[in-house]
């Protein structure tokens, strides 16, 4: 989660790298954008307050950016600030929004801009609500709500640091978060769930679009970059938390699963071992875990297990990513 820190930090040093960019002539812009859109996010323009329904809608939901369609804000971080514009309180992605300091205007504050295609969206502040203490201050006409149903899939493939990294990349992929689930206790830290104690897996929990990727796409990929016949174990790391599975959230997911396993068993020389068990709790691990072999790509890790692995991924699923 992001406080005022990271916003300075961000602001001061640059921001981290968005998952994709998107760059379009001004010409382009004012053709596909209202003239009121146009004026706020390619010319820095702030909308009077209260002029939208957006401040009083709180239904669940996704926020993305009206230029780029790139997903911003979860109606779950939106608040009633006060202040006539839609407020959040955290990103729905560390890497979703760009910072900078504005001095206009005779004061100092900091602008936001979609991090992928440099829209303008509005400013953030550090007097918003707990525990982030931020109020992303923003126009409306720069979101739009997001009708597209998206979909959950959770899969444990060893070290979550790798797995992340690869199915952040794909096209149709709004997140990928690392967490654990499966296991016997409420809560568990990086530390229990490493002892493996607990019973967790490392997993990785993808909110994805299947009008754009499907779910039987996202196994296949799974199975195809981890080792799916070693039980209990990925390469070095040995520990039923990092087993092969695939927690399924409904009875078509458990289907198209078993289909998939038995599909892919002729590709490889031993038995597939991947477990696939009902879904029932994710948890999210702490933050330093998220986004980690982006944040940490210099880690001796990073540069011997996963950098490989992620140029391997990228060569055979090429069509797949975003970039
Ligand atoms: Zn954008």
């Amino acid at each position: 989660m992001l406080n005022w820190n990271d916003v300075i930090r961000f602001a001061d040093t640059g921001n981290p790298a968005p998952e994709r960019t998107v760059r379009k002539t001004d010409a382009e812009w004012r053709a596909q954008l209202s003239a009121e859109a146009y004026h706020v996010t390619r010319n820095k323009g702030t909308e009077r307050p209260f002029s939208s329904g957006m401040c009083n809608l709180f239904e669940p939901g996704l926020y993305s950016c009206v230029c780029c369609g790139t997903l911003l804000f979860d109606a779950s971080e939106k608040f009633e600030s006060g202040t006539g514009w839609p407020s959040f309180t955290q990103p729905v992605t560390p890497n979703a929004i760009a910072y900078h300091a504005d001095r206009s205007h005779g004061m100092t504050r900091v602008e936001t801009t979609c991090n992928t295609c440099e829209a303008h969206l509005g400013h953030v502040f550090p007097d918003g609500p707990a525990p982030s203490g931020l109020r992303y201050c923003m126009n409306a006409v720069a979101l739009q709500k997001v009708t597209v149903e998206l979909e959950t899939a959770t899969f444990g493939g060893g070290c979550f640091w790798c797995t992340e990294a690869m199915f952040r990349e794909l096209a149709g992929v709004h997140s990928a978060v690392s967490g654990y689930s499966g296991g016997q206790v409420d809560n568990p830290n990086y530390r229990q769930v490493c002892n493996g104690s607990t019973g967790h897996a490392e997993v990785i929990q993808v909110l994805f679009d299947p009008t754009v990727i499907s779910y039987r796409d996202l196994l296949e990929i799974h199975l195809e970059t981890h080792d799916p016949t070693t039980l209990n174990r990925q390469g070095a790391d040995k520990g039923t938390q990092y087993r092969s599975v695939i927690f399924t959230h409904d009875a078509t997911q458990k289907q198209v699963a078993a289909e998939v396993l038995k599909a892919l068993q002729p590709e490889f020389n031993a038995p597939i071992v991947t477990e696939i068990a009902d879904f029932t709790q994710f948890y999210q691990a702490e933050d330093y875990h998220q986004d980690y072999y982006n944040l940490n790509e210099g880690a001796g890790y990073c540069q011997i297990v996963i950098s490989p692995k992620l140029r391997k991924f990228r060569e055979k699923f090429r069509a797949k990513l975003t970039k």
